[in-house]
């Protein structure tokens, strides 16, 4: 498919996604809510914005969202008119990070309008939006996700099939991100402890990158975003506590045995209220680091 491609949600991984389309040949129309979003990729050639968030869907090939959770998903496609306004032979893309079962109510409501609607959720973060080099989680009919999959390529550098009904790329995206965020935190807590025993962080993480403790939070996260005291992926705490949320929903539903789940979200929660609303994920090890250095002031811990 080479076409005409709709793109609601431009934020940090919109943004960048949305100029590899247009820069790929691709005709893009474009929204944001927000204005300093939208005039950022205004006279970008290949790009035209959007006037409303339903306007994307005329003509439409095909249709991007990446916005930020389900309740925006659903407010845009049924509060903004977005999906009213889809016609056959548009394919919606979900890309966002959004909760599973409410995934699959939208397919079913779009699958009456004709227009099939599939989830296309990514790891990789803001770098790999950069490059099209996420890997894309996808969740819908293969027929339907082969229709899409030219622009997947754009985006992607590993496209993987995940399941035939809409949701199933999503529930794997929050699950990979429970696990992402686990790690973090342990490996956090073990780098400083191992700091504040006299261990230089670097000299840690190059033994521990060579052995079994290695993950992607000491081969990434930390030499890049952590140690150099940057605290910039470019991905929301919020949002990570938000994907933790919905993948221990779907192991209770399924009556997993999740201690160390609950307790990593509970802990993330507790970074979430301290630490300000636009804090940025890698951050929780500087919560950790605040809380070391406050000591040990309450029971139990
Ligand atoms: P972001 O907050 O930077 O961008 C979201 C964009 O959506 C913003 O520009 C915002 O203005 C826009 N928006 C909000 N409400 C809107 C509405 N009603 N109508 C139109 N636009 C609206 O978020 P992000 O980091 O780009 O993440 C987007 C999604 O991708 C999330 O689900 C996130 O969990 C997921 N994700 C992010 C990363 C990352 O590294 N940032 C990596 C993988 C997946």
């Amino acid at each position: 498919m080479s076409g005409r491609i709709g793109f609601v949600g431009l934020g940090n991984m919109g943004e960048p996604m949305a100029r590899l389309l247009a820069g790929a040949g691709h005709d893009l129309h474009v929204y944001d809510a927000g204005p300093a979003a939208r005039e950022r990729l205004d006279g970008v050639a290949g790009i035209r914005v959007a006037k409303t968030a339903a306007d994307v869907a005329d003509g439409a090939d095909a249709v991007i969202l990446m916005l930020p959770d389900s309740d925006v998903v659903e407010a845009v496609l049924l509060g903004d008119g977005l999906l009213g306004r889809a016609v056959p032979p548009t394919v919606i893309v979900d890309m966002s990070s959004s909760v599973p079962a409410r995934t699959r109510a939208l397919a079913d409501r779009a699958a009456e309008r004709g227009v099939p609607l599939i989830d296309a959720p990514v790891s990789g973060g803001v770098t790999g939006a950069r490059g099209g080099a996420l890997t894309i989680m996808v969740g819908g009919p293969a027929e339907t996700v082969a229709r899409v999959r030219p622009v997947l390529d754009v985006l992607g550098s590993s496209v993987v099939h995940a399941g035939e009904r809409p949701g199933a790329g999503h529930a794997v995206k929050a699950l990979n991100n429970l696990m992402s965020a686990a790690h973090l935190l342990v490996s956090s807590e073990a780098l400083i402890a191992g700091r504040e025993f006299g261990l230089d962080p670097a000299v840690m993480l190059d033994i521990v990158n060579g052995s079994s403790g290695r993950s992607g939070s000491t081969q990434t996260k930390w030499p890049r975003f952590i140690l150099p005291g940057g605290f910039d992926s470019g991905f929301a705490l919020r949002l990570m506590l938000k994907d933790m949320r919905v993948a221990l929903d779907l192991e209770d539903a399924t009556g997993t045995p999740a201690p160390l789940s609950r307790a990593a979200v509970d802990a993330w929660a507790e970074a979430a209220e301290a630490l300000p609303a636009d804090a940025d994920h890698t951050e929780i090890a500087r919560w950790l680091e605040a809380r070391r250095a406050a000591g040990p002031t309450r029971t139990g811990e």
